[in-house]
């Protein structure tokens, strides 16, 4: 290819507070339509907006989530365009003076992303398109739910990177608290920009605007698509109009919504009904204070300090409740690899079949740890080790007392086990001599023996070394 794609994203995210931005409807998900409405967020005249307090805490969450600067002073606007969505013909937005400023967010192996801004702005409606019936319904549950728009520098010179960003970003939101990220049910919709420019050149090309993009699967075929479409356009020697398009995800192509010529004029001016909002520095240091590790720090606590596989991390990582459950373990075990194994072998088996989430785990950190523990003291075996996993995904119990109940201790009782040694090595002897003759494959036969008279609470490791040692006892 002669040129490379320069994008920019704004990302919408639907923050998780119980009302909505300026009333006190629910912010809900699903639903009978236009069951969460009132006067205020329908927009009927003589109405007052009241800002919901927690809208902003959250917005500033996020802005530390990014490493932005969160704002003493932000402000609203009004936002005026008419679109049956949007009842009140404005949105109430922030334009001039948004919460966050100047943030980043690393990307593939380090190439910073940097983001312009984050502000805050209500939702607006649903329009529910029936087709058979040539209609248009309107849903107004939606209205005045709160969002961030995350809005990005045209920094991204690849779809793997836009991925990559947008994955980080969906995590840090949900560790924040911020955001569930739900992109299936539109609580993160992803808007990019996109234009392509020759090798070798510093100036960008003339930019589309792709809208609404709600999974992983369509930015990514939104933007590949794109990607030919504008080739083919500037190889032919035609020129890209600066337009917004739509994807449209059953043929995995974006059409034209409307050209710059027909761009809407918001008009934007200060939000009358809202006062400019001022938080002090110890209100905002107050929100610092309160955020959690954010997962790409915890991904290098996790491979730095605990040496774990970066996939194993990032497997964890993936779900904070998991990550959480994790890092309460280590501090009744603290045998990092160990605890990760289990977790990544027997847990997440566990949470897949069962159809639980981590969050509902129905036993403690303790317990876990403590059956990870046994099993590396040679207390129980591996296998046992998953088994009281399995136990425990039915309910939170001492794991010693399942492994007592179950039969899973192991015998760690020499003697016995010295005497079923004597005898295999006894009945073998030909192949004992054999292995002495350096045949070092037949030392797994041997264990097979021993393991089948001692039983299966036989420990393996205490088997191993005694009938080794034995062996080399013998004769010969
Ligand atoms: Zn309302």
């Amino acid at each position: 290819m002669k040129y490379i794609p320069v994008m920019g994203l704004e990302i919408h995210a639907e923050l998780s507070t119980a009302s909505k931005v300026f009333c006190s409807c629910a912010n809900d998900f699903g639903g009978g339509e236009n069951t969460r409405v009132c006067p205020r967020c329908s927009g009927m005249p003589g109405t007052l907006p009241l800002i919901n307090q927690n809208a902003y805490t959250l917005a500033a969450r996020a802005g530390f989530a990014l490493d932005c600067r969160v704002n003493n002073y932000s402000a609203f606007d009004r936002k005026n365009y008419f679109y049956p969505d949007l009842p009140k013909a404005y949105q109430i937005t922030q334009f001039e003076h948004p919460i966050c400023t100047d943030g980043f967010v690393e990307v593939c192996g380090g190439r910073k992303i940097r983001i312009n801004r984050i502000h805050i702005e209500e939702d607006a409606g649903k329009l529910v398109h029936d087709d058979y019936e040539g209609v248009s319904m309107a849903d107004y549950n939606r209205c005045g739910v709160p969002l961030i728009e995350i809005v990005s520098e045209a920094d991204f010179r690849s779809v793997d990177e836009v991925l990559e960003y947008v994955e980080q970003i969906a995590l840090r939101l949900k560790y924040a608290g911020v955001c569930d990220a739900k992109m299936e049910q539109g609580s993160l919709r992803v808007d990019v920009n996109i234009s392509l420019m020759p090798y070798g050149s510093e100036i960008f090309g003339t930019r589309a605007e792709i809208k609404n993009l709600n999974s992983f699967k369509s930015i990514k075929r939104a933007i590949e698509y794109e990607i030919e479409r504008q080739t083919e356009i500037l190889e032919s020697g035609g020129k890209v109009v600066q337009e917004t398009r739509h994807y449209n995800d059953n043929h995995g192509d974006t059409k034209s919504l409307r050209s710059k010529e027909e761009a809407h004029d918001y008009r934007y001016f200060p939000e009358p009904d809202i006062p400019p909002i001022f938080m002090t520095d110890e209100q905002i240091n107050a929100i610092k204070a309160d955020m959690p590790e954010m997962p790409h720090k915890r991904l290098i606590r996790y491979t730095d300090k605990y040496g774990l596989p970066e996939d194993d991390a990032r497997l964890i990582i993936a779900d904070k409740a998991l990550s959480d459950f994790y890092d309460k373990a280590i501090e009744v075990y603290p045998n990092y690899k160990a605890v990760s194994n289990l977790i990544l072998v027997e847990v997440l088996r566990n949470l897949n079949d069962s159809g639980i989430s981590a969050e509902n785990l129905q036993f403690t950190p303790k317990s876990f740890a403590e059956t990870v523990k046994m099993s590396e003291n040679g207390v129980i075996s591996k296998n046992a080790a998953k088994d009281i996993v399995k136990i425990l995904f039915k309910k939170d119990r001492d794991p010693k007392k399942i492994a007592e109940e179950n039969g899973f201790l192991m015998n760690n009782d020499t003697g016995a086990l010295e005497a079923v040694i004597n005898s295999i090595i006894s009945q073998n002897a030909d192949i004992v001599q054999s292995y002495k003759n350096g045949n070092n494959k037949v030392f797994g036969f041997l264990m097979g023996q021993v393991i089948q008279q001692a039983g299966k609470s036989a420990n393996p490791q205490l088997a191993k070394d005694l009938l080794t040692k034995k062996i080399m006892e013998q004769e010969g």
